[in-house]
């Protein structure tokens, strides 16, 4: 009895069956199988079974028996052949040594055959049952659940004392695992069912994606929520409703988390299908696979637009655009209209993008709204502190800036027909698109803001009927007026105080022997918030408001001092150029403090070279003469800037003591292209020479034009060829190269 006890279902696997038994174990199978198969219910199934093991058990009955998880006791689940009374006084059977066959199944892990109930000792409790119900013999063995754990028993019980054959153990064996097999079945449907339920009812809305973020279901609440059908959502990302409110950095931080964690909650955005923006409460699961990769992510969303908690956020969504995230098209009326009221000059930008109709219709909507919410993006990048900005319409964006001075707006608009221009990577295409300006300033061309828009928008029109990626002003009644003048003076004047600007210089190379025999001083204004500004943007306002007397005088300081250095260093014979204007000129007592500056850096005067348009030459007043000949008492060198621009007179240049003559580049630039710009400075440069002026020529940014200009006999260049103008730490490197490479390198 006890050897029984210990046998196990391995040992019943190596029997060896008759042809006729096996043929029907196999019948037995198939016919479970097959009702498996057509989603029959469990229960009838499992009945089934006991009924063929009856069949093929001949003044047998069959009991299937399962364990309660609650409380550890069998109940019988299905024994259709043993008597109602049987069955009752079978029920809450508890495991243990005495407890019939199926007990000691569960007790001991193992099948019992008991062929002797009435005095085998497992059967101690249940002994009254064995007489009662004439159960002279029990064989049960365990049936396993879906993780190989034992639930319960199948037994068959036999009204007379008999010992298992092989065949019987496999039959056993056998149905135990169909049985095994249907209840796992069952129990997963079962659950299925319940979760789907539960998936139905909730009211929360609940998204299930595949690994690659497809949507494979979602529950009725999270289309009602969303107001897309299922169908719509199906084989779609959740970008289809992400609101574009959140930066890159937010999903990326989101996808991390699920990456280290499994798991993401927090707050989000998104957007209906109307367009309308929500605020949801996310949690987002990671369902991992047997293998460990991530198989779905499920996402459950509560919806939080009507709690209180969303107020400020609401609020937050009354003054913004859902889609860019920028301020919405009242607020930013708003803050134009209160600067108008103030009287504050301001420029308003109408950008629209180019063709964008065509990105939505090869990209489709959903695209599209990630391309502008994009380019929101990096418009509000570009844009600085003081300035504004929101979508107007579709793909129209207004900039508000206090930009008045038309460079710096021009180069604010440069910048963001820049940031627009640069590729975008959407849903696996890259995208270069440009945008078209329009801009009006107030109060030049317009006194409130309708009107400042459609001048805007006019100007927008015509720079898109003048091609793509262009800028166009409206018309500005007077862009010089008084107070712009006086705004933009005092910008500089914060600049000369907060020492924002530098001096770039720009080598200037003897085309003989290809030395480095000079510099050019080229102003530059490191403006914080617009960048650094080229001189043209700004040099012909500092002369109308005389702050060119100061900012001239700091150029003159610094250059002197960087000449001096670098005097030091060992480059004697280095000239540096100073541009001068002939505001300081005529200011008076600008040769004393040419003379100051050398003295201070103890610098050689014919060390620097000062550079004059020609209209100081021109200008035929006294005082100008006298400031020109105290100047020449400097001993510093002097040239003629952009020569060829003015009045171009070589007549006037033997009256003038210049050193130096600077072919202006407009020349240059037509040089090898255009035979009446070779004649020109073909006799330029000889005419120079004939009166003992050194030529330089400006602007040579090929080598051709550099052989050119070598066989034309002119003596300097300078020009991008060489050298742009170089910031001084750059320029020190220059030179520094250039003495170790003994000056050979053109
Ligand atoms: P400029 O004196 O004729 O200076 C030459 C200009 O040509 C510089 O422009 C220089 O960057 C540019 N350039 C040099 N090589 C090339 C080339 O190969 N190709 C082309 N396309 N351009 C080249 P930048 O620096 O913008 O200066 C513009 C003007 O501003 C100067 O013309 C000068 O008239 C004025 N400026 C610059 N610094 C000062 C200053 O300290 N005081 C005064 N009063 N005027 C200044
Ligand atoms: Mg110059
Ligand atoms: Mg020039």
């Amino acid at each position: 009895m006890k050897a029984q006890a210990v046998e196990t279902h391995a040992a019943s696997n190596l029997t060896i069956l008759a042809a006729d038994e096996q043929e029907a174990i196999l019948d037995f199978q198939q016919s479970i199988l097959r009702a498996v198969l057509s989603r029959g219910d469990s229960r009838s199934m499992v009945v089934d079974i006991c009924h063929l093991a009856e069949m093929l058990l001949p003044n047998a009955v069959a009991t299937v028996m399962l364990q309660d998880r609650v409380d550890g006791k069998l109940y019988v689940y299905v024994s259709p052949s043993v008597p109602d009374a049987a069955v009752r006084r079978l029920n809450g059977l508890v495991p243990g040594p005495g407890g019939g066959s199926c007990g000691n199944v569960i007790y001991r892990g193992a099948p019992q055959f008991v062929s002797n109930t009435f005095a085998d000792p497992r059967w101690s409790d249940l002994r009254e049952v064995a007489y009662d119900f004439n159960l002279c013999s029990c064989w049960s063995v365990p049936v396993l659940g879906p993780d190989d754990n034992i639930i319960g028993t199948f037994a068959l019980s036999s009204f007379e004392h008999r010992s298992p054959a092989a065949f019987h153990r496999k039959l056993l064996d056998t149905g135990a695992t169909l049985i095994g097999i249907v209840l796992s079945h069952a129990q997963w449907q079962d659950s299925l069912r319940l979760y789907g339920r539960a998936f139905e009812a909730a009211e929360e809305g609940m998204v299930v994606t595949d690994a690659e973020q497809l949507i494979v279901e979602v529950n009725p609440s999270m289309q009602r929520i969303l107001g897309y059908t299922r169908d719509a959502l199906i084989g779609r990302t959740p970008a289809l409703f992400a609101s574009g409110l959140h930066p890159e950095a937010f999903y990326a931080s989101m996808w991390q988390d699920l990456s280290d964690a499994g798991a993401w909650s927090g707050e989000i955005w998104n957007r209906r299908k109307d367009g309308e923006v929500f605020p949801a409460w996310l949690s987002i699961k990671a369902i991992p696979g047997a293998d460990g990769r991530i198989l779905n992510y499920v996402g459950v969303f509560t919806d939080l637009s009507s709690a209180k908690a969303a107020e400020s956020a609401i609020q937050h969504l009354s003054t913004h655009d859902a889609l860019s995230g920028l301020p919405n098209r009242t607020v930013f009326r708003t803050r134009c209209e209160g600067r108008i009221e103030s009287g504050v000059a301001f420029a308003l930008v109408c950008l629209n993008m180019d063709d964008f109709r065509s990105v939505n219709a090869l990209l489709g909507l959903a695209a599209g709204d990630r391309v502008l919410n994009e380019t929101a993006r990096r418009l509000r990048e570009v844009l600085g502190a003081a300035d504004s900005a929101c979508r107007w319409n579709a793909d129209e964006f207004l900039v508000m800036t206090p930009a008045a001075e038309l460079g710096a707006l021009a180069a604010l608009c440069a910048r963001l027909a820049a940031s627009v221009g640069i590729p975008l990577f959407i849903d696996g295409r890259v995208l270069s698109l440009s945008a078209s300006q329009g801009v009006a300033q107030y109060p030049d061309d317009a006194a409130n803001f309708d009107q400042l828009l459609a001048q805007a928008t006019s100007a927008l029109e015509q720079a898109k009927a003048a091609g793509k990626n262009i800028v166009r002003y409206a018309r500005t009644k007077a862009n010089d007026t008084a107070r712009e003048h006086f705004r933009i003076a005092q910008d500089l004047r914060r600049a000369l105080a907060k020492r924002e600007f530098e001096l770039h210089y720009q080598p200037q190379i003897d085309l003989t022997t290809g030395r480095l025999v000079g510099a050019e001083a080229l102003l530059r204004w490191r403006d914080p918030d617009r960048g650094l500004i080229a001189p043209g943007v700004f040099i012909g306002i500092a002369e109308r408001t005389g702050l060119i007397v100061d900012i001239g005088a700091w150029v003159i300081d610094t250059a002197c001092a960087d000449a001096a250095r670098w005097a030091a260093l060992g480059h004697r014979d280095l000239r540096v150029s100073v541009n001068v204007s002939a505001v300081q000129m005529r200011r008076g007592g600008f040769a004393a403090l040419v003379d100051a500056a050398l003295q201070r850096h103890g610098l050689s005067p014919t060390q620097l070279d000062l550079e004059l348009t020609e209209s100081v030459f021109m200008d035929d007043d006294a005082a100008m003469r006298t400031a020109f000949m105290d100047l020449k008492g400097t001993g510093t060198c002097l040239s003629i800037d952009d020569f060829g621009t003015g009045y171009s007179s070589l007549a006037y240049l033997r009256r003038l003591e210049v050193d130096r003559l600077k072919i202006d580049q407009a020349f240059v630039r037509e040089l090898t292209d255009d035979a009446d710009a070779a004649a020109i400075v073909s006799a330029v440069i000889s005419m120079a020479h004939a009166l003992n002026l050194v030529v330089v020529a400006e602007g040579v940014e090929d080598a051709a034009t550099m052989l050119h200009l070598q066989a034309l006999g002119c003596d300097e260049a300078q020009g991008f060829h060489f050298d742009r103008p170089l910031p001084v730490v750059e320029f020190e490197q220059r030179l520094a190269q250039r003495a170790a490479a003994g000056h050979s390198r053109h």
